[in-house]
């Protein structure tokens, strides 16, 4: 492994040579970049990769989109290769935001710069600008929306007509990937003060991070956890809220709870949040199922990204809008944060629809 690495280094240094942005005309045509994506498992990553592939595209790059089926090792490989193929930048949305230290060693000494994609990576110096939306806001949007549905709180944020006790029961997302920290504690931010009121009561009492995250946003293992919290935690007991941090364990949750009789009978589903706005998600929402999603437009996202690789490959400085919140451990990765919005069965028509993120023929 280490001749082949070796070979891997010499080879992207003989690329650079040859390939690197010209150094007399400064011209980044037809220059590769390396897009390393997690997973086709969700939707969002295949709509993420399509849209940066796209947009690179017209300007002129050529360019490498890879997806490692959330496999840590594949995840690597394909980073190397890309190093060795002589890619001028690298955008990274990483499965383990730690696990690549050493590949982006290797791009940093090669002088390619990296982008890291909606997820920081993480212990490493080899990471330059970090893209991606505003994730403690996100866990706060997903609480308030918890919240609105249980009726705790209004639409306006007033205080709503229930005070409880309202049985709930947390979930976060996988505990190597940075954003699932943020998103728990944006939303525990906003929920910790209705448990310790008393107006929200967590059963099971598993509210602690690494008590309810889910390795690798697994749908059937939110399932399997959702399963043993029914039987364990609510003999004859109702659950009225479940604070789910992404689309696909929502819908592992749910149907959790339909096994048990949820959905059915005049026995509603509990109040289920999610994220992404999946299309099987949004369809649940209208269907009355799933309560909620956090809506990010992936093609903004897309959009911010290859603006700044764009600048990066020209030898510029991209706009940034963030230089405190992301600290990767080595250092403060400047950023580029986008908003996100919430979205229910109120106003999917208008945020999902109207803005051409969807047609109204792919939620039927
Ligand atoms: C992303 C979310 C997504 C989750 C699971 C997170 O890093 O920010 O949008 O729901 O991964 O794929």
């Amino acid at each position: 492994i280490a001749a082949i690495t070796a070979a891997g280094l010499m080879l992207a240094a003989c690329g650079s040579a040859e390939k690197s942005v010209d150094q007399q005309t400064g011209s980044t045509e037809g220059a590769l970049v390396g897009v390393t994506m997690p997973t086709r498992s969700s939707e969002r990553w295949i709509h993420d990769g399509d849209n940066i592939k796209k947009a690179l595209e017209e300007k002129g790059y050529k360019v490498d989109l890879q997806y490692a089926e959330n496999d840590i090792p594949t995840q690597a490989n394909q980073i190397e290769n890309q190093i060795t193929k002589g890619a001028k930048l690298l955008i990274v949305a990483s499965i383990d935001g730690t696990a690549i230290t050493s590949q982006l060693q290797q791009a940093q000494d090669a002088n390619i710069p990296v982008i890291a994609y909606d997820r920081l990576l993480r212990n490493t110096d080899s990471v330059d600008y970090y893209a991606t939306f505003d994730n403690f806001k996100v866990g706060v949007q997903q609480a308030t929306s918890l919240l609105t549905g249980l009726k705790v709180l209004n639409a306006d944020g007033t205080p709503g007509t229930a005070t409880g006790p309202l049985n709930v029961e947390l979930f976060a997302g996988s505990p190597d990937d940075n954003n699932a920290t943020f998103f728990f504690n944006g939303a525990m931010s906003v929920l910790q003060p209705h448990i310790d009121k008393g107006t929200l009561v967590v059963k099971s009492g598993q509210t602690d991070f690494k008590t309810v995250a889910i390795l690798r946003w697994d749908p059937a293992t939110a399932q399997k956890r959702m399963e043993d919290l029914l039987t364990s935690s609510y003999g004859g007991a109702q659950v009225h809220g479940v604070l789910s941090p992404y689309d696909g364990l929502s819908i592992g949750i749910l149907s959790a709870l339909k096994s048990s009789g949820y959905g059915t009978g005049g026995n509603p589903y509990p109040i289920v949040t999610g994220q992404d706005a999946e299309v099987a998600s949004v369809k649940s929402i209208i269907g009355g199922e799933q309560y909620s999603t956090i809506y990010k437009d992936t093609r903004e996202l897309a959009a911010t990204t290859v603006k700044m690789a764009d600048a990066v490959l020209k030898g510029g400085k991209p706009e940034v809008n963030n230089e405190k919140d992301y600290d990767n451990g080595k250092k403060v990765v400047p950023s580029y944060l986008l908003e996100s919005v919430i979205v229910d069965k109120g106003n999917y028509q208008k945020v999902l629809v109207d803005s051409g993120y969807y047609t109204a023929d792919q939620l039927k």
